[in-house]
């Protein structure tokens, strides 16, 4: 009989998933801050799966609300009919969020998120009179998803050229990352907040009258864990405010905890007019997502002038009972655990361990905010990512699970780890970079 890892030479059912082909590896079980792997070794969780696991794995208060939901409504049309667990999920995530975050949409993923958030905004303006409204605004090397419109917006050059011209109207404000500037910048950086100035160039080329939105991650995570100089989100939302402009906080990542407190939005002290979320709204551990925005947003989306009414939107799964159940689940195991306040309160001892590194061969640059990390390998001349693939195989061996983005390490552990915990994970990085050629 073929094993699995004999039928992924041949078949992946899941992502475009290269390196796995190049070295197959499973997990086969999960609990708490650690995976076991199908030869019985327990491996350290260092990436809270895809930055999602924020409460751990497979915690029994969770695992009851999805069975006891299972066996008690599977599923209720998302159209024409409700079921009371998506509004106490709807709820618990309002009062979560920052202040004027009053109403949720919900998904089944950060992409689908991305998507609903972007046409929010363009039928927001279009319900205010204002259907010239419709251009969009990324940023380089932001993360957006998958799907078209996220690529789009997104700032992954590679994946908007494979795919042609996809959404029309969309510009990139510039990256923020000044390596020469920020390298081993612990938090914030001091420098490149005159950035965000870009965007009254680009308004100035097109007409504050044709942009609908700008989208960014408050820190971009899948590019390689950037954290924004001080300043540029504020100035972001200066320019958004004057010019009539919605400000979209992409916080899939960032949300539910991963700085410390519940959203980056909190964290920076800027509000945004909508905000896309998922990963850790379930845990991880079924599909789901969320579009918070303001009042005035929802009501000229659901309500807006008569050619809007008809407007169609919402997904077979939106607000699934099963996945609400888990999501309810999810938000108390962060409240009664207090694990925002535990990555809060762990983030220097982070910190320091993190910045520990510095100094090991090859390592270029270290940065870090919250429970979130990134150690910047030098790439190998003509063979990026190579290093950190090595790292990342060699991590795993020794009994750690580490992220690699090209040839940058990401590091987002469950927000229940300990001090303990933090000083197995560096010391066995450490020993990675150490082995590393
Ligand atoms: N936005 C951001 C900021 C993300 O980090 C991700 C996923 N890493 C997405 C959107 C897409 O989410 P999903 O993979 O759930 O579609």
């Amino acid at each position: 009989n073929p094993t699995p890892n004999d039928l992924s030479a041949f078949w992946m059912p899941f992502t475009a998933n290269r390196q796995f082909k190049k070295a197959p590896r499973m997990f086969v079980g999960a609990s708490g801050m650690y995976y076991k792997t199908a030869d019985g070794r327990e491996v350290l969780d260092g990436t809270a799966g895809l930055w999602c696991c924020n409460a751990g794995h497979c915690r029994p208060k969770i695992t009851e609300a999805i069975q006891k939901q299972a066996a008690e409504l599977d599923y209720a049309p998302a159209f024409q009919m409700g079921h009371p667990k998506a509004f106490e999920l709807a709820s618990a995530v309002r009062d979560m969020a920052p202040e004027g975050m009053e109403h949720v949409f919900f998904t089944n993923s950060g992409s689908e998120s991305v998507e609903t958030a972007l046409k929010i905004a363009i039928a927001y303006h279009r319900a205010r009179g204002e259907g010239a409204r419709t251009r969009l605004i990324g940023r380089e090397r932001g993360y957006h998803g998958v799907n078209f419109g996220g690529i789009s917006v997104g700032g992954i050059v590679n994946n908007r050229k494979v795919f042609g011209s996809l959404l029309t109207g969309v510009d990139h404000l510039p990256h923020t990352h000044l390596p020469d500037q920020n390298a081993f910048t612990r938090g914030q950086p001091e420098h490149g907040a005159y950035l965000a100035d870009d965007l009254e160039r680009i308004v100035a080329l097109h007409g504050a009258e044709t942009i609908a939105a700008v989208i960014v991650e408050p820190m971009a995570g899948s590019t390689g864990v950037l954290m924004p100089p001080k300043g540029y989100l504020e100035r972001l939302r200066e320019i958004c405010t004057k010019h009539g402009i919605l400000l979209i906080f992409d916080e899939v990542i960032t949300g539910f905890g991963r700085l410390g407190s519940a959203f980056a939005a909190d964290h920076f002290g800027v509000l945004p007019d909508m905000m896309t979320t998922a990963k850790g709204l379930t845990n991880g551990v079924i599909p789901m997502g969320a579009v918070l925005t303001t009042a005035a947003i929802h009501d000229a989306f659901m309500q807006g002038p008569e050619h809007l009414i008809e407007l169609f939107h919402g997904y077979t799964y939106s607000g699934n009972p099963i996945a609400s159940a888990a999501g309810i689940a999810t938000l108390q195991t962060y409240r009664e655990e207090g694990l925002f306040e535990n990555a809060a309160a762990l983030a220097p001892y982070w910190e320091d361990a993190l910045h520990s590194l510095k100094g090991l061969p090859h390592v270029i640059d270290i940065r870090n905010m919250g429970l979130i990390g990134a150690v910047e390998l030098a790439p190998i001349a003509g063979e990026p990512t190579k290093r950190a693939f090595t790292a990342f195989l060699d991590a795993y061996e020794k009994g750690l699970l580490i992220r690699t983005t090209g040839d940058i390490i990401a590091l987002s552990p469950p927000l229940m780890i300990d001090k303990a915990q933090i000083d197995e994970l560096f010391g066995k990085l450490g020993d990675v970079l150490k082995a590393l050629d």
